[in-house]
Protein backbone atom coordinates (compact mmCIF):
# COMPACT_ATOMS: atom_id res chain seq x y z
CA UNK A 1 0.00 0.00 0.00
CA UNK A 2 1.29 3.39 -1.00
CA UNK A 3 1.38 5.84 1.80
CA UNK A 4 1.97 10.16 0.69
CA UNK A 5 2.91 12.36 3.24
CA UNK A 6 4.05 16.43 2.99
CA UNK A 7 6.67 18.71 4.58
CA UNK A 8 6.88 22.63 3.92
CA UNK A 9 9.23 25.63 4.42
CA UNK A 10 9.13 29.39 3.48
CA UNK A 11 11.27 30.47 0.99
CA UNK A 12 10.88 34.05 -1.06
CA UNK A 13 10.25 33.79 -4.83
CA UNK A 14 12.52 34.86 -7.76
CA UNK A 15 10.70 37.26 -10.15
CA UNK A 16 10.30 34.45 -12.12
CA UNK A 17 8.20 32.37 -9.96
CA UNK A 18 6.18 35.20 -9.31
CA UNK A 19 5.74 35.47 -12.55
CA UNK A 20 4.89 31.63 -12.58
CA UNK A 21 2.77 31.53 -9.95
CA UNK A 22 0.47 34.48 -11.46
CA UNK A 23 0.10 32.50 -14.73
CA UNK A 24 -1.27 29.59 -13.09
CA UNK A 25 -3.70 31.49 -11.40
CA UNK A 26 -4.64 32.91 -14.79
CA UNK A 27 -5.15 29.93 -16.55
CA UNK A 28 -6.86 27.82 -13.44
CA UNK A 29 -8.99 30.83 -13.53
CA UNK A 30 -9.45 30.17 -17.55
CA UNK A 31 -10.25 26.64 -16.95
CA UNK A 32 -12.75 27.52 -14.44
CA UNK A 33 -14.83 29.70 -16.66
CA UNK A 34 -14.56 27.47 -19.97
CA UNK A 35 -15.44 24.72 -17.21
CA UNK A 36 -18.67 26.73 -16.08
CA UNK A 37 -19.74 27.89 -19.52
CA UNK A 38 -19.47 24.52 -20.98
CA UNK A 39 -20.31 22.77 -17.78
CA UNK A 40 -18.06 20.14 -17.94
CA UNK A 41 -16.58 18.69 -14.59
CA UNK A 42 -14.84 15.69 -15.75
CA UNK A 43 -10.61 16.21 -16.56
CA UNK A 44 -11.16 14.57 -19.85
CA UNK A 45 -13.43 17.23 -21.53
CA UNK A 46 -11.65 19.64 -19.83
CA UNK A 47 -8.84 19.22 -21.22
CA UNK A 48 -10.51 18.84 -24.48
CA UNK A 49 -11.79 21.99 -24.17
CA UNK A 50 -9.30 24.11 -22.48
CA UNK A 51 -6.09 22.89 -23.39
CA UNK A 52 -6.21 24.80 -26.73
CA UNK A 53 -7.20 27.90 -25.34
CA UNK A 54 -4.08 27.77 -22.78
CA UNK A 55 -1.75 28.34 -25.82
CA UNK A 56 -1.17 32.01 -25.23
CA UNK A 57 0.79 31.59 -22.11
CA UNK A 58 4.41 31.13 -22.38
CA UNK A 59 4.93 28.19 -19.77
CA UNK A 60 6.06 24.85 -19.54
CA UNK A 61 3.66 22.60 -20.74
CA UNK A 62 2.96 20.71 -17.46
CA UNK A 63 1.76 23.70 -15.73
CA UNK A 64 -0.99 23.33 -18.65
CA UNK A 65 -2.16 20.22 -17.14
CA UNK A 66 -1.71 20.71 -14.18
CA UNK A 67 -4.13 23.57 -14.36
CA UNK A 68 -6.79 21.60 -16.10
CA UNK A 69 -6.47 19.30 -13.28
CA UNK A 70 -7.03 21.89 -10.18
CA UNK A 71 -10.18 23.24 -12.26
CA UNK A 72 -11.46 19.88 -12.24
CA UNK A 73 -10.73 19.60 -8.38
CA UNK A 74 -12.46 23.23 -7.87
CA UNK A 75 -15.61 22.19 -10.28
CA UNK A 76 -16.24 19.21 -8.47
CA UNK A 77 -16.33 20.84 -5.40
CA UNK A 78 -18.75 23.75 -6.80
CA UNK A 79 -20.94 21.35 -8.63
CA UNK A 80 -21.61 19.43 -5.02
CA UNK A 81 -21.47 23.11 -2.73
CA UNK A 82 -24.58 24.28 -5.59
CA UNK A 83 -26.67 20.84 -5.23
CA UNK A 84 -26.73 22.28 -1.42
CA UNK A 85 -26.98 25.52 -2.12
CA UNK A 86 -28.00 27.16 -5.30
CA UNK A 87 -27.17 30.50 -4.49
CA UNK A 88 -23.35 29.79 -4.02
CA UNK A 89 -20.81 31.60 -5.34
CA UNK A 90 -18.96 30.69 -8.97
CA UNK A 91 -15.83 29.53 -8.02
CA UNK A 92 -12.92 31.95 -8.63
CA UNK A 93 -9.28 31.66 -7.43
CA UNK A 94 -7.65 35.13 -5.75
CA UNK A 95 -4.50 33.25 -4.33
CA UNK A 96 -1.48 32.23 -6.05
CA UNK A 97 -1.08 28.66 -5.10
CA UNK A 98 0.64 26.26 -7.73
CA UNK A 99 0.14 22.66 -7.52
CA UNK A 100 2.42 20.51 -10.08
CA UNK A 101 3.32 16.31 -9.92
CA UNK A 102 5.66 16.93 -13.52
CA UNK A 103 8.54 18.74 -14.17
CA UNK A 104 10.31 19.76 -11.04
CA UNK A 105 13.55 18.34 -9.69
CA UNK A 106 15.48 17.90 -6.48
CA UNK A 107 18.97 17.27 -6.29
CA UNK A 108 21.68 18.48 -3.92
CA UNK A 109 19.23 20.37 -1.53
CA UNK A 110 17.86 21.90 -4.17
CA UNK A 111 14.81 22.18 -6.15
CA UNK A 112 15.15 22.51 -9.80
CA UNK A 113 11.78 24.05 -11.22
CA UNK A 114 10.89 24.56 -15.17
CA UNK A 115 9.39 28.27 -16.09
CA UNK A 116 9.44 27.99 -19.83
CA UNK A 117 9.92 24.70 -21.54
CA UNK A 118 13.73 24.47 -20.61
CA UNK A 119 14.44 26.84 -18.32
CA UNK A 120 14.39 25.91 -14.44
CA UNK A 121 14.90 27.79 -11.51
CA UNK A 122 16.07 26.79 -8.07
CA UNK A 123 15.15 27.09 -4.96
CA UNK A 124 17.00 25.77 -1.70
CA UNK A 125 15.63 23.57 0.48
CA UNK A 126 16.15 24.10 4.04
CA UNK A 127 17.84 20.90 6.53
CA UNK A 128 14.75 20.03 7.70
CA UNK A 129 13.18 19.30 4.45
CA UNK A 130 16.28 17.58 2.83
CA UNK A 131 16.35 15.26 6.22
CA UNK A 132 12.60 14.41 5.62
CA UNK A 133 12.56 13.95 2.52
CA UNK A 134 15.82 12.12 2.00
CA UNK A 135 15.39 8.35 0.27
CA UNK A 136 11.67 8.79 -0.68
CA UNK A 137 10.86 9.50 -3.78
CA UNK A 138 8.72 13.17 -3.98
CA UNK A 139 4.95 13.10 -6.03
CA UNK A 140 3.61 16.61 -6.12
CA UNK A 141 4.67 19.97 -5.46
CA UNK A 142 2.36 23.18 -3.88
CA UNK A 143 4.33 26.47 -4.28
CA UNK A 144 2.15 29.61 -3.09
CA UNK A 145 3.69 33.35 -2.80
CA UNK A 146 6.25 32.23 0.66
CA UNK A 147 5.44 28.79 0.63
CA UNK A 148 6.89 25.28 -0.90
CA UNK A 149 5.24 21.91 0.03
CA UNK A 150 6.58 18.82 -1.13
CA UNK A 151 4.72 15.44 -0.89
CA UNK A 152 6.37 11.90 -1.10
CA UNK A 153 5.37 8.74 -1.29
CA UNK A 154 6.46 5.09 0.52
CA UNK A 155 5.69 1.80 0.28
CA UNK A 156 4.05 0.28 3.61
CA UNK A 157 2.88 -3.08 4.65
CA UNK A 158 -0.35 -3.17 6.28
CA UNK A 159 -0.70 -4.72 9.77
CA UNK A 160 -3.50 -6.94 11.07
CA UNK A 161 -4.82 -5.24 14.04
CA UNK A 162 -5.24 -6.72 17.24
CA UNK A 163 -8.11 -4.82 18.35
CA UNK A 164 -9.60 -1.35 17.36
CA UNK A 165 -9.45 1.98 19.18
CA UNK A 166 -12.70 4.14 18.69
CA UNK A 167 -11.97 7.95 18.22
CA UNK A 168 -15.17 10.39 19.15
CA UNK A 169 -14.14 13.85 18.64
CA UNK A 170 -15.97 16.69 20.47
CA UNK A 171 -15.92 20.83 20.79
CA UNK A 172 -12.89 20.51 23.46
CA UNK A 173 -11.65 17.06 23.63
CA UNK A 174 -11.05 13.62 21.74
CA UNK A 175 -11.74 10.70 23.68
CA UNK A 176 -10.34 7.42 22.54
CA UNK A 177 -11.72 4.17 23.85
CA UNK A 178 -9.69 1.09 23.17
CA UNK A 179 -10.69 -3.03 22.72
CA UNK A 180 -9.03 -3.87 25.96
CA UNK A 181 -10.99 -1.04 28.04
CA UNK A 182 -8.94 1.41 28.61
CA UNK A 183 -10.17 5.22 27.97
CA UNK A 184 -7.96 8.05 27.05
CA UNK A 185 -9.41 11.97 26.77
CA UNK A 186 -7.11 14.67 25.06
CA UNK A 187 -7.62 18.00 25.74
CA UNK A 188 -8.30 20.12 22.75
CA UNK A 189 -9.92 23.28 24.53
CA UNK A 190 -6.81 25.21 23.27
CA UNK A 191 -7.38 24.71 20.09
CA UNK A 192 -11.05 25.53 20.45
CA UNK A 193 -10.35 28.71 22.12
CA UNK A 194 -8.16 29.97 19.58
CA UNK A 195 -10.23 29.62 17.02
CA UNK A 196 -12.96 31.61 18.60
CA UNK A 197 -10.45 34.19 18.94
CA UNK A 198 -9.80 34.53 15.63
CA UNK A 199 -13.18 34.48 14.49
CA UNK A 200 -13.70 37.49 17.27
CA UNK A 201 -10.42 39.04 15.54
CA UNK A 202 -12.03 38.72 11.98
CA UNK A 203 -15.78 40.37 12.52
CA UNK A 204 -14.05 43.23 13.51
CA UNK A 205 -12.56 44.37 9.98
CA UNK A 206 -15.67 45.49 8.69
CA UNK A 207 -14.12 48.57 6.52
CA UNK A 208 -14.75 49.40 2.82
CA UNK A 209 -11.96 47.81 1.54
CA UNK A 210 -12.80 44.39 1.34
CA UNK A 211 -9.13 43.77 0.32
CA UNK A 212 -7.52 44.80 2.58
CA UNK A 213 -9.88 43.27 5.13
CA UNK A 214 -8.93 39.89 3.27
CA UNK A 215 -5.28 40.35 3.05
CA UNK A 216 -5.32 41.23 7.25
CA UNK A 217 -7.28 38.58 7.91
CA UNK A 218 -6.13 35.76 5.98
CA UNK A 219 -2.26 36.75 7.35
CA UNK A 220 -3.70 36.16 10.85
CA UNK A 221 -5.80 33.00 9.77
CA UNK A 222 -2.76 31.33 9.11
CA UNK A 223 -0.73 31.72 12.15
CA UNK A 224 -3.81 30.80 13.82
CA UNK A 225 -4.27 28.12 11.63
CA UNK A 226 -0.78 26.58 12.45
CA UNK A 227 -1.16 26.94 15.82
CA UNK A 228 -4.56 24.67 16.13
CA UNK A 229 -2.66 22.58 13.52
CA UNK A 230 0.51 22.15 16.12
CA UNK A 231 -2.30 21.50 18.77
CA UNK A 232 -3.87 18.55 16.49
CA UNK A 233 -0.53 17.22 15.49
CA UNK A 234 0.09 16.61 19.31
CA UNK A 235 -3.14 14.82 20.20
CA UNK A 236 -2.98 12.89 16.60
CA UNK A 237 0.66 11.95 17.34
CA UNK A 238 -0.36 10.34 20.88
CA UNK A 239 -3.17 8.92 19.79
CA UNK A 240 -1.25 6.73 16.83
CA UNK A 241 1.48 6.13 18.85
CA UNK A 242 -0.56 4.11 21.77
CA UNK A 243 -2.59 2.20 19.02
CA UNK A 244 0.87 1.53 17.26
CA UNK A 245 1.86 0.39 20.55
CA UNK A 246 -0.81 -2.13 20.67
CA UNK A 247 -1.21 -3.07 17.16
CA UNK A 248 -4.65 -1.50 17.35
CA UNK A 249 -6.90 -0.20 14.13
CA UNK A 250 -8.63 3.09 14.23
CA UNK A 251 -12.00 3.88 13.83
CA UNK A 252 -13.58 7.00 13.41
CA UNK A 253 -16.92 8.72 12.39
CA UNK A 254 -17.80 9.24 8.66
CA UNK A 255 -18.01 13.21 8.87
CA UNK A 256 -21.49 13.75 6.69
CA UNK A 257 -21.23 17.17 6.29
CA UNK A 258 -21.81 20.16 8.36
CA UNK A 259 -24.96 19.27 9.66
CA UNK A 260 -23.51 16.15 11.82
CA UNK A 261 -21.25 19.20 13.84
CA UNK A 262 -24.41 21.10 14.75
CA UNK A 263 -26.58 18.42 15.58
CA UNK A 264 -23.58 16.68 17.93
CA UNK A 265 -23.52 20.56 19.20
CA UNK A 266 -26.94 20.91 19.99
CA UNK A 267 -27.01 20.89 24.00
CA UNK A 268 -24.44 24.07 23.99
CA UNK A 269 -26.59 26.84 22.25
CA UNK A 270 -25.54 28.99 19.69
CA UNK A 271 -22.52 30.44 21.04
CA UNK A 272 -20.60 27.08 21.09
CA UNK A 273 -22.15 25.55 17.79
CA UNK A 274 -20.19 28.87 15.86
CA UNK A 275 -17.31 28.03 17.98
CA UNK A 276 -17.75 24.39 17.05
CA UNK A 277 -15.33 24.38 13.97
CA UNK A 278 -15.74 22.07 11.16
CA UNK A 279 -12.38 22.81 9.68
CA UNK A 280 -10.40 21.30 12.84
CA UNK A 281 -12.81 18.36 13.16
CA UNK A 282 -11.94 17.36 9.78
CA UNK A 283 -8.18 18.35 10.03
CA UNK A 284 -7.75 15.82 12.87
CA UNK A 285 -8.86 12.72 10.90
CA UNK A 286 -6.92 13.58 8.45
CA UNK A 287 -3.64 13.88 10.65
CA UNK A 288 -4.90 10.54 12.49
CA UNK A 289 -5.26 8.71 9.18
CA UNK A 290 -2.21 9.66 7.64
CA UNK A 291 -0.27 8.68 10.80
CA UNK A 292 -2.24 5.84 10.95
CA UNK A 293 -1.39 4.49 7.18
CA UNK A 294 2.00 5.51 7.72
CA UNK A 295 2.68 2.90 10.49
CA UNK A 296 0.16 0.11 8.28
CA UNK A 297 -2.59 0.46 10.96
CA UNK A 298 -5.83 0.27 9.10
CA UNK A 299 -8.48 2.91 9.24
CA UNK A 300 -12.03 2.28 8.80
CA UNK A 301 -15.16 5.23 9.03
CA UNK A 302 -18.62 4.22 10.54
CA UNK A 303 -21.30 5.68 10.01
CA UNK A 304 -22.48 8.69 12.88
CA UNK A 305 -26.17 7.56 13.39
CA UNK A 306 -26.65 6.68 17.18
CA UNK A 307 -23.26 6.80 18.34
CA UNK A 308 -24.09 9.78 20.45
CA UNK A 309 -27.53 8.86 21.74
CA UNK A 310 -27.69 4.73 22.43
CA UNK A 311 -26.25 2.44 24.84
CA UNK A 312 -22.54 1.38 24.39
CA UNK A 313 -23.92 -1.68 26.58
CA UNK A 314 -27.00 -2.69 25.18
CA UNK A 315 -28.41 -0.18 22.42
CA UNK A 316 -30.77 1.61 23.40
CA UNK A 317 -31.63 5.04 23.57
CA UNK A 318 -29.78 7.40 26.05
CA UNK A 319 -31.06 9.85 28.47
CA UNK A 320 -29.17 12.49 29.65
CA UNK A 321 -28.14 13.39 33.21
CA UNK A 322 -26.20 16.18 35.15
CA UNK A 323 -22.25 16.81 34.00
CA UNK A 324 -22.58 15.42 30.22
CA UNK A 325 -23.39 12.04 31.53
CA UNK A 326 -26.06 9.65 30.07
CA UNK A 327 -27.95 6.90 31.35
CA UNK A 328 -29.56 4.10 30.31
CA UNK A 329 -32.76 3.44 31.43
CA UNK A 330 -32.69 -0.65 30.36
CA UNK A 331 -29.52 -2.01 31.22
CA UNK A 332 -28.80 0.85 34.09
CA UNK A 333 -25.70 2.07 32.50
CA UNK A 334 -24.69 5.08 33.29
CA UNK A 335 -21.54 6.88 31.49
CA UNK A 336 -19.81 9.80 30.50
CA UNK A 337 -21.43 11.16 26.79
CA UNK A 338 -17.86 11.38 24.92
CA UNK A 339 -16.89 7.91 26.11
CA UNK A 340 -19.83 6.29 25.21
CA UNK A 341 -19.59 7.58 21.76
CA UNK A 342 -16.11 6.00 21.71
CA UNK A 343 -17.01 3.20 22.43
CA UNK A 344 -20.49 2.84 20.36
CA UNK A 345 -17.79 4.02 17.26
CA UNK A 346 -15.22 1.33 18.54
CA UNK A 347 -18.11 -1.22 18.86
CA UNK A 348 -18.99 -0.36 14.86
CA UNK A 349 -15.51 -0.29 13.75
CA UNK A 350 -14.62 -3.28 15.22
CA UNK A 351 -17.80 -4.59 13.63
CA UNK A 352 -17.38 -3.63 10.30
CA UNK A 353 -13.91 -5.23 10.22
CA UNK A 354 -14.91 -8.64 12.02
CA UNK A 355 -11.85 -9.00 13.98
CA UNK A 356 -12.33 -12.35 15.64
CA UNK A 357 -11.32 -11.57 19.59
CA UNK A 358 -13.40 -9.06 20.25
CA UNK A 359 -14.12 -8.05 24.11
CA UNK A 360 -17.28 -8.97 26.00
CA UNK A 361 -18.19 -5.85 25.69
CA UNK A 362 -17.89 -5.39 22.44
CA UNK A 363 -19.52 -8.34 21.72
CA UNK A 364 -23.12 -7.28 23.26
CA UNK A 365 -23.49 -4.17 22.05
CA UNK A 366 -25.44 -4.93 19.49
CA UNK A 367 -26.39 -8.60 19.94
CA UNK A 368 -28.23 -9.35 16.14
CA UNK A 369 -25.10 -8.17 13.77
CA UNK A 370 -22.53 -10.44 16.08
CA UNK A 371 -24.28 -12.89 15.90
CA UNK A 372 -24.46 -12.70 11.78
CA UNK A 373 -20.98 -11.75 11.89
CA UNK A 374 -19.78 -14.57 13.91
CA UNK A 375 -21.51 -16.91 11.84
CA UNK A 376 -20.02 -15.02 8.34
CA UNK A 377 -16.65 -15.49 9.58
CA UNK A 378 -17.02 -19.11 10.57
CA UNK A 379 -18.64 -20.03 7.34
CA UNK A 380 -15.78 -18.63 5.69
ZN1 LIG B 1 -28.04 -0.03 28.19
Amino acid sequence: MQVFKSVWQHYTPTPEIRWLLEQFRQMLNDCIRIGLAENVTSLKSLSLKAYGQLGRYDVASYYKLCAISAATGIMRNYRKAKRKNPHVREPYARRQRLTTCYGFKVRDGELSLPIHAKEHVQISLNQHVQATINGFAHRSLILTKDRLSLAYAIEVRQLQPRGFIGIDRNLDNVTVAATDGTVQQHDLSEATRIRAMYRDVGSHFRRNDVRIRHEISSKYGQKQQDKVKQILHHASKLIVEEAKARQYGIAMEKLVGIRRLYRRGNWQGRWYRGRMNSWSYAELQRQIEYKAKWEGLPVIYVHPYGTSSKCSICGRRMKPEENRMLRCPSCGYTVDRDVNAAKNILAAGTLRFGVVGLTSEVMVAEPARVQQSAKSMRGS
